[in-house]
C-alpha cells in the first residue's frame, strides 16, 4: 500500500501519541522545572512536527560543502612554525577572500571569484603562520590596486574622463568597482603630487633655459572666475601651472616661484597684456621683456583698421545720410587701397630671413605714412603714423633682441608653443570646473605633468618628451615618468604569485 497520508494527518497523530503523561515525575527525577517542559513541547517540539514528518525529495542527497574540500586541496601543512620552531601546527579555521591574483591576471574574462584561505597556528606558542596562499593574494591585492590606480591617473590626467567613465573603464578592465570617492580623492592626490613635483622642476639640473614664456588662459570654469598661469621655458616644458584670481598677487608669486637654482631665465617673452612688465618687477626679477610678434603683428594690423575706420568727412553737413555714408565708405576703400602695401611692408620685416632689417623696415614704414606724395595726409592717417612711430620707439629695441635670438639660437618668436599648450587645458576645464580653486590648480598641475613627460609621437618634437628635451636630470627629479613621480609605480611582483 503506497498510500500518502496528508502532513496534517501526521503531525495530528503524532501529537496524540505524544502525550504528556507524568511530566511532574519526569521533572522530580531529572531536577528540572514542570514548566520547561511543558515549554519544550509547545514551542520546540510541536512546531518542528510538520518540518520533521514531510517526506524528503527523491533523488541523491545534495553535494557536501565545495568549500570542505578545497580546503582539504590546498591544505599544506607548514612542517614546522617560524616563531618557535615547534613542529604541531594545527588548523585554525578557513575564511574565504577575493581571489586577487585571478582578478589581477584574467579577472575582464572571469569576473570576480573567491579564495579560500586557511589560517594554520602553532600548538605550541599559538603564533598564526601566514600560508603561501595569504602571501600571494595579499601580493596580488597590492599590485591589482597598484594598477587600478595607474589607471585611475591615465583615464584623468591624460584621457581627461570623468569620474563616472573612469569608474566605468576600470570595472571593463578590471572587473571590479571603485567608488566615486575613492577615484576622486585619488585624483586629488595625485594632482598634489604633481604639483609638487613641478615646484621641483628648477630645483634639477638641466639645460640652460633662457626663456620664460608666461600666458594666462581662461578655460571655461563656471561661474567662479579666475585663470590659469601658465609658465613654460623654450623647450615647451610646463614650469608652473596656478589657478590666478587676484592678479597682482597671484601673477608676480608664480613668476618668483618658477625661476630657481637651475632655472634663471634672461628674457621674458608674453603678448601685450601691459600689466606682466609691472607684475615681473614685482616678483623682483629682472627680465628682459620681449613681445610675441604675432601678437605684434595683430597690433599693427589694428592700427592700420583704426586708421581705416577713423575715416572723416570734410563735406558740408546738409548732405544727406545715405550719401555721407556712400562718401566714407568710398573714401575708407581709397584710403585701405592706399595702406595695403605700407601694411605688406610692415608684415614682411617679421618674415624669416629679415630679422637684421626688421627694426628699419618698420621705421620706413613710419616715414612712407608721412609722405604726402605717397599717401594723403588726413587726420586719421596722421595718428597712424605718429601710433606707427610710438610703436617703433617702444617695441623696436625688444624686437630686434627677439629676432636676433631666434636666428642665432633658434629660440622662440612666438608664443604660440605655450597658447598650444593652453588648448591642451581646454578639454580638461569641464572637469575642473566642479573643483575648488586649490583642487582645479593640482588637477591642472596634473595635467602638466603628465604632457611633460608625454613622448611626442608625431609633430615637430616628435620621439621626445619635454623633458628630455629641458635635459632635466632625472635622477635629481627622483622619477623617470609620470606615474613614479606621483608615486605609482608599476606593481612589483614575485614570480610565484602568479601560479594560478
Ligand atoms: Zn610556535
Amino acid at each position: 500500500m503506497n498510500r500518502i497520508i496528508p502532513i496534517e494527518t501526521k503531525v495530528k497523530v503524532m501529537q496524540e501519541s505524544l502525550c504528556l503523561s507524568d511530566v511532574e515525575a519526569l521533572a522530580a527525577c531529572y531536577g528540572v522545572s514542570v514548566g520547561v517542559i511543558y515549554y519544550w513541547f509547545n514551542q520546540k517540539v510541536k512546531p518542528a512536527l510538520g518540518e520533521i514528518l514531510k517526506n524528503d525529495a527523491p533523488g541523491p542527497k545534495p553535494h557536501s560543502d565545495p568549500k570542505a574540500e578545497i580546503v582539504q586541496a590546498i591544505a599544506e601543512r607548514p612542517a614546522s612554525c617560524e616563531q618557535c620552531g615547534g613542529g604541531h601546527i594545527w588548523k585554525n579555521g578557513s575564511y574565504w577572500v577575493i581571489n586577487w591574483v585571478w582578478l589581477l591576471t584574467i579577472g575582464w574574462l572571469v569576473g570576480m571569484k573567491k579564495a579560500l584561505i586557511q589560517r594554520w597556528r602553532c600548538a605550541d606558542c599559538g603564533y598564526e603562520l601566514v600560508s603561501l596562499e595569504r602571501q600571494r593574494q595579499a601580493e596580488a591585492r597590492q599590485a591589482w590596486w597598484q594598477q587600478v590606480k595607474r589607471l585611475v591617473g591615465l583615464s584623468r590626467f591624460r584621457l581627461g574622463l570623468s569620474v563616472r567613465r573612469t569608474q566605468i573603464l576600470v570595472a571593463f578592465v578590471y572587473s571590479r568597482q571603485v567608488s566615486v570617492g575613492y577615484i576622486q580623492r585619488l585624483t586629488q592626490g595625485i594632482g598634489r603630487r604633481a604639483q609638487a613635483v613641478l615646484e621641483r622642476l628648477s630645483t634639477c639640473r638641466q639645460k640652460v633655459a633662457c626663456f620664460l614664456l608666461y600666458d594666462e588662459t581662461f578655460p571655461k570654469l563656471g561661474r567662479r572666475f579666475y585663470s590659469l598661469g601658465v609658465v613654460i621655458c623654450e623647450y615647451g616644458l610646463i614650469r608652473s601651472v596656478r589657478t590666478i584670481r587676484r592678479k597682482a598677487k597671484d601673477i608676480p608669486a608664480q613668476l618668483r616661484q618658477v625661476v630657481g637654482a637651475y632655472y634663471h631665465p634672461e628674457y621674458f617673452l608674453t603678448d601685450l597684456e601691459i600689466t606682466y612688465s609691472e607684475y615681473l618687477a614685482r616678483a623682483g626679477l629682472c627680465l628682459q621683456h620681449l613681445r610675441d610678434i604675432v601678437h605684434l603683428m595683430r597690433q599693427i594690423g589694428r592700427m592700420f583698421d583704426d586708421a581705416v575706420r577713423e575715416v572723416t568727412l570734410d563735406v558740408p553737413k546738409r548732405l544727406p545720410q545715405p550719401d555721407r555714408q556712400r562718401q566714407r565708405h568710398l573714401k575708407q576703400r581709397l584710403l585701405r587701397k592706399r595702406l595695403r602695401p605700407i601694411l605688406r611692408t610692415a608684415f614682411k620685416a617679421f618674415a624669416p630671413g629679415y630679422e637684421s632689417v626688421c627694426l628699419l623696415m618698420l621705421e620706413g614704414v613710419a616715414v612712407q605714412l608721412r609722405d604726402p606724395q605717397l599717401i594723403l595726409q588726413t587726420e586719421s592717417v596722421q595718428r597712424l603714423a605718429r601710433r606707427m612711430q610710438r610703436f617703433v620707439k617702444k617695441h623696436g629695441p625688444a624686437i630686434n633682441v627677439l629676432l636676433e635670438m631666434s636666428a642665432q639660437a633658434g629660440t622662440p618668436k612666438t608664443t604660440n608653443s605655450l597658447e598650444s599648450k593652453n588648448a591642451l587645458f581646454k578639454p580638461f576645464s569641464k572637469i575642473a570646473k566642479s573643483f575648488r580653486l586649490a583642487t582645479a590648480e593640482h588637477f591642472f598641475a596634473g595635467v602638466a605633468l603628465m604632457e611633460n613627460f608625454d613622448v611626442k609621437s608625431r609633430g615637430l618634437h616628435q620621439g621626445t618628451s619635454a623633458m628630455q628635451r629641458a635635459a632635466i636630470d632625472l635622477d635629481d627629479l627622483g622619477s623617470t615618468d609620470f606615474f613614479s613621480a606621483v608615486g605609482l609605480n608599476m606593481p612589483q611582483i614575485s614570480p610565484t604569485t602568479f601560479t594560478l
